[in-house]
């Protein structure tokens, strides 16, 4: 079964191309998120023809404040893609200064996305989760919600949970015992798999997305799954995700194409 890493920045390694073919030719379903809009083009020409990689326009919160002029490139872009990330809130000692700003930034993007019918949301929310879902909450209408990294306290999981939210975990979250507090009380059927590479490590060395595997293995023990089980239960939550309710554009049909095909 083709391994889903739901969260990477293939555009950040030092040799991108290499790090999409080696993910494409393993049939790899891999969401490459960027930092800036001015990323996104350039990105997406990493992503072989028929491959499962699929390239989201973000703004990410370290950067909002700076390059918050590229929101109008934002807006021209939303149609380009049914993915939205890398964005969110970072609430962290060296960016609490510009958190206002962040959330400015955000809610326009939230609005955005709403106004293009919802997209597929991959969000920071590093010491800012409270802040992060009243964003969320106020603009229902903005898609589906994949919370990244997601390692606040349980009860914060359990409201994000009840707004219908949903997690991509990787193997250094589930290192530390808070990460794994937080994923027991994230809904299994709204669980996917991420490296967050390259700034996710593996050994010492920057993650891939062929290193996803130490996450299914980390979930399983974690949740005292067997390793196929989990398997199943992250493909099956992937297509879950892609066939919700939110309403679909052309390219959103086009995906499920390949995952509805033969298993690899
Ligand atoms: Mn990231």
């Amino acid at each position: 079964m083709a391994l889903i890493d739901f969260h990477c920045h293939l555009d950040l390694f030092s040799d991108p191309q290499a790090v999409a073919n080696a993910a494409a030719s393993r049939g790899m379903y891999v969401l490459s998120v960027t930092t800036t809009p001015s990323a996104f083009e350039g990105t997406r020409r990493l992503a072989p023809e028929g491959s499962r990689i699929r390239t989201a326009l973000g703004l990410h919160p370290e950067l909002a404040a700076a390059r918050r002029h590229e929101l109008p490139l934002f807006r021209s872009l939303i149609n380009e893609t049914d993915y939205v990330g890398e964005v969110g809130l970072d609430g962290s000692a060296p960016h609490r200064a510009t958190l206002d700003v962040q959330g400015e930034v955000l809610s326009e993007i939230l609005s955005i996305c709403s106004a293009a019918g919802g997209k597929i949301i991959s969000l920071h929310g590093r010491g800012a989760a409270a802040m992060l879902l009243e964003l969320i909450e106020t603009e229902p209408t903005a898609g589906e919600c994949v919370l990244h990294w997601f390692s606040a306290k349980p009860s914060v999981v359990e409201r994000a949970a009840g707004l219908g939210c949903w997690f991509s975990v990787g193997a250094n979250m589930l290192a530390s015992a808070a990460g794994r507090a937080a994923v027991k009380a994230m809904p299994r059927d709204r669980l996917l798999t991420e490296t967050d590479g390259p700034f996710g490590c593996t050994e010492g060395r920057p993650s891939t997305p062929l290193d996803v595997g130490a996450a299914y293995d980390m979930l399983a023990s974690t949740l005292e799954m067997t390793r196929a089980e989990v398997d199943h239960l992250v493909h099956r939550n992937l297509r879950a995700l892609l066939s919700s309710d939110r309403r679909r554009s052309p390219a959103q049909h086009a995906i499920t194409g390949p995952l509805g095909g033969p298993r690899a």
